[in-house]
């Protein structure tokens, strides 16, 4: 992988390699999702007055309502994702681009969608800069899909649903794997479904706290 950015200083050399420990501590086990992490600068996706907060495994407001994914919930959400191998990956909710960059780095091809354009228009200034080009991103309801690219063999969605939105199953392939928060505001849960020969397969991994996922594109 090769990503240009910004002059970054040794001191934020070490600050990445503190987070990428902090994150195998909590548990993170995917050699190349740590080391994605580590090379993806996630100052550059957040406002400059926050950038000094960039590294901590925290998420941070991006405007709109809206934060960027905590760090460790980025890296394990991406490595149950890519657990089977995928190379065409669907991302519901691209905010910040953060966890997209982190998945252009990993995958082959990564299509995102957002309901609010601002944030989509930041977010493809961002993926521009660091010289990723494996995107497609698009301004629409995510929770419809992007069936013009489907199928997808992985299906990640970064903002809670009550449900599972069922038409983002009918995207992915045979086989394919989709990691979502579901719940309530208050309580939700990190789900893993695969689809199996033998039907839906459905896993309830460990507690989250996302923002809600919200019908209708915004203007
Ligand atoms: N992966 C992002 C997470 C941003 S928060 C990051 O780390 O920056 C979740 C995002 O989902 C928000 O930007 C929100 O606007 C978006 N979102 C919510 N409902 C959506 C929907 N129905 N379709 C597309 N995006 C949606």
């Amino acid at each position: 992988m090769s990503v240009h950015h910004r002059g970054i200083g040794m001191t934020s050399a070490r600050t990445r390699d503190r987070l990428v420990s902090r994150l195998r501590e909590a548990g993170i086990r995917n050699a190349s999702v740590l080391e994605a992490i580590r090379q993806i600068p996630r100052h550059l996706f957040v406002d400059e007055a926050l950038a000094h907060r960039a590294y901590e495994d925290t998420a941070l407001p991006i405007g709109f309502n809206q934060t960027i994914s905590q760090p460790y919930t980025v890296a394990r959400m991406t490595e149950l994702l890519l657990e089977q191998g995928a190379r065409r990956i669907l991302e519901v909710g691209t905010g910040s681009g953060y966890q997209t960059a982190v998945l252009c780095s990993l995958a082959h091809e990564v299509y995102s969608v957002e309901r609010i354009d601002p944030l989509l228009k930041s977010a493809r200034r961002c993926l521009q800069e660091i010289g990723l080009r494996n995107y497609r991103l698009h301004h629409s309801d995510g929770s419809l899909g992007w069936p013009e690219y489907a199928p997808y063999d992985a299906i990640i969605v970064t903002a809670a649903a009550a449900e599972l939105p069922h038409a983002l199953l009918n995207q992915l392939v045979p086989g394919g794997t989709l990691v979502a928060p579901v719940g309530t505001s208050d309580r939700q849960e990190l789900i893993r479904v695969r689809l199996t020969p033998e039907g839906i397969e459905q896993e309830k991994l460990e507690m989250a706290n996302f923002v809600p996922l919200v019908h209708g594109a915004s203007h």
